[in-house]
Order: C-alpha cells, then structure tokens, then sequence
C-alpha cells in the first residue's frame, strides 16, 4: 500500500576524539570494532573525528579494515577559505582531499577557544558544503543560559545564525549539545532534550523544504548506560559522542542503541 509517511532519517552516530588519541590506539580500536561493523545489520551511519594528524591514517585504516563504507570520517573544525595564508588552519577543500566526508563546525570547544561566532560558524558550513562534505553544526546553551530559562531562545538564534540557507537534509547534521553537559557527566533529562529537539524540529520545518529530515543529534556526557534512554527521545537522530568514543568497548555500545531492531 502506497504510504505518504517520509521515511525517517537514518541515524548518525559520530565520535569526536578531540585533541586525543595516538595512531597505533586509535587504530587499535577502529580494528577492534570492524568484526562487528561488518557483522551487525541495520547500524547507524557512524563517523569518527579524530585529530588532523590522525585523519589520513584513519582513512587509510578503515579501507584496510574493510570498513570505509560503513564508517566515514570527519575533520574537527575548517578554515572557512579554500586556500590561503592561514597558518595552522586547514581547508575544507584539504579535509574532502584526503577522503573526509564530514566537519564538526562550531563545537562548543571552539566557539569558547576561539571565540567563533554564529557568523563564523555559518562560515565554515559552508565552506564544508562547497568542498562537499557534510558539515555537523554544534549549539547548545550555558549553564547560566539554561538556569535563566533561556535555553530554547539560544537554541532557536544559534541555529538561525550557524546553519546556512542553502543547508539540505543531506549536508547538514544538527548536534544540540548543551554546553554544560560536556565531558560533565551530566545529562539534560530525557524531557529537556526532547523539548529541545521539538523546538529545533520545528524550527528546521518552518526554514526548508527538507526540514523533517535533517539529522539531529544530542551529544553531552552520552555513555553506554544512558544511551538508549537518550536516543529513543523523539527528534534524537543520533548522537555526536566525545569521550566515549575512544574506545570501542565504550563507543560499540552507543553505535547498538542507535541500531534498527
Ligand atoms: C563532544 O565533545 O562533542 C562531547 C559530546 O563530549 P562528551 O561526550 O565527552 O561529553
């Protein structure tokens, strides 16, 4: 029977390592975890963001393993030009030449660091989509924004201003990450994030055409033990995981909550 339903988007499950892990480690532990990747049906997408010195070799290691079509692999951050004298930056257009298919832009991390605005993370997005990756816009609130009840309005602007207009459902993810549930331990509740996701839904719907379908994930402290509580929220298409993605014993566990049963 004919079903005018669309079909839910296919969950992402995405690790940022940050500024950690070795190449003989985090190889390790993609081989680790390639058996199963090959074993399992009905896996989220996954992506693994290790540092920059890593990117290549990880190409190189999940193509060895026999794994790349399943796990794609993302840079940390862009420099919103294609070329240029920028020392220490790195292109999109470098980042999609060594086999990247993703970017994090506007982590939490970087607009506290780096002090990258909405401007600037839009920026880079966009320089993520001409190179043709896909870009994995970060938001999230403060601590003090939440406490002052202002969550869903900071949401709602950072996504206004971070996600470009020429965004699609196909090259951009969504990762709500409050800023205060990073590398914390603590979690919002299964409430809170689905009030989130409700509002960034609805925000995504009213903007584009494909908004229903944009990937959005929650990230912040997710653990094997409070993944499948946060990933059956409504709205949660995944999860953009830091810590718990260094090791496959922490990180399999969270990709096998997001799977289709
Ligand atoms: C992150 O860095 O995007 C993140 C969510 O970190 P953690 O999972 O360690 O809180």
């Amino acid at each position: 029977m004919a079903s005018n339903t669309l079909a839910a988007p296919r969950p992402l499950i995405a690790g940022n390592w940050k500024m950690n892990g070795t190449l003989q480690a985090g190889l390790a532990e993609l081989g680790l975890m390639s058996d199963r990747i090959k074993a399992t049906r009905g896996l989220p997408e996954i992506v693994v963001c290790p540092p920059a010195t890593l990117l290549h070799p990880v190409v190189l290691g999940l193509a060895a393993f026999g794994i790349a079509q399943a796990v794609g692999v993302g840079g940390q951050d862009c420099h919103a030009n294609p070329k240029g004298a920028h020392t220490g930056d790195i292109a999109a257009e470098s980042l999609r030449d060594i086999g990247c298919s993703h970017v994090i832009v506007g982590h939490s991390e970087r607009r506290a660091d780096h002090g990258e605005t909405d401007e600037a993370v839009r920026a880079k997005a966009v320089a993520g989509h001409r190179a043709g990756l896909v870009a994995i816009v970060c938001i999230g609130e403060t601590l003090a924004e939440r406490d002052g009840g202002q969550t869903l309005d900071v949401v709602s602007r950072q996504l206004a201003g971070s996600v470009p207009d020429a965004a699609t459902a196909a090259n951009t993810v969504v990762a709500y990450e409050p800023v205060w549930a990073i590398g914390t331990g603590r979690t919002p509740t299964a409430e809170q994030v689905a009030e989130v996701h409700a509002r960034l839904r609805a925000d995504l719907v009213a903007r584009f055409a494909d908004g229903a379908s944009f990937r959005l994930l929650y990230g912040g402290s997710v653990k094997a033990s409070n993944a499948a509580e946060l990933m059956a929220v409504a709205n949660v298409d995944g999860a953009l995981v830091g810590g718990a993605s260094l090791t496959a014993q922490d990180f399999w566990p969270i990709i096998e909550a997001k799977a289709a049963r």
